[in-house]
Formats: structure tokens, sequence, C-alpha cells
């Protein structure tokens, strides 16, 4: 679709970093400040549904977004991690798996309600430290799958 965001796939450096590519997903690190080590798993085509795709397409993107949800546990230690996807304002299959914290600033709502705290900058300047090991674990993690 010519005025999906997602399909026309141009990321700014201020919007994140394509971390990986296969032939069908890829898996974006979110330059968010609030929220250090967020991730996107993207279908590369325009599908709208999950049960748009077939049952291997299915589980293989479930199996990346399993292995981003593993690296994210892994480096950045989150009190939980938030899986979702929604589609609401885009709706091209897209998942996003989101390292949560109890000091962050809108927990325990999701991260698209309205702000619970403030988030101490030693804490955010720690998370966003931690992000440089990201994109190895999610490769390392993703080549694990094959
Ligand atoms: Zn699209």
């Amino acid at each position: 679709m010519s005025n999906c965001i997602l399909c026309k796939d141009e990321l700014k450096p201020e919007e994140g970093t394509l971390i990986w590519r296969g032939d069908d997903c890829r898996v974006i690190l979110v330059n968010d400040p609030d929220l250090p080590g967020f991730c996107r798993v993207i279908w590369n085509h325009h599908v709208r549904e999950l049960s748009d795709l077939t049952y291997g397409e299915r589980e293989l993107l479930m199996n990346l977004v399993n292995a981003v949800e593993e690296a994210v546990r892994h480096v950045m230690h989150p009190d939980k991690v938030n899986l979702a996807a929604l589609g609401n304002q885009v709706p091209h299959i897209h998942w996003h798996v989101i390292p949560r914290y109890k000091d962050d600033a809108f927990f325990p709502g999701s991260v698209w309600s309205a702000r619970t705290q403030q988030t101490l900058g030693s804490a955010l300047e720690e998370r966003r430290l931690k992000t440089l090991d990201l994109p190895a674990a999610i490769k390392s993690a993703i080549a694990a799958l094959s």
C-alpha cells in the first residue's frame, strides 16, 4: 500500500535502527528515549491480520517474536516484557517487544497510556548502554532458530 509507512520501509535514524532483515520479516530497535530496548518485528509485505498469513508464516513470525523477546530479556533484564500487536494506526502486521520496568514512564499501564512517573536519568542511561548489546544478541537468537 502506497500510504503505509511500514511498506515504505524508510527508517530515519531518529526513529530507530534496523537490526536484522530476512526475506519475510525485519527487526528494528526503536529509538524511544523513555523505553530503551523497545524492538519491533515487522512483516515485510503488507498483510493486515495474523490470520491472513499461512500457518508456516505465522510460525516463522512468532518464532522471531520469541527470539527477540529472549534477547531482550537476556540483555535488558526487564521486570516484564510486553508483547503487543495492535495495528489500529498502521494495519500492517508488526509486533512490539517492549522491556518494561517498574520505574518506567508508563508503568504499570501500557506504553501508549498516560505517563505515571519520571524515570531517573541514571536508570535510563544504564538501559541505553545495555541496548548496545541487543543487535548481536538478537541476531544470535534468530540464528539459533534455523
Ligand atoms: Zn504496509
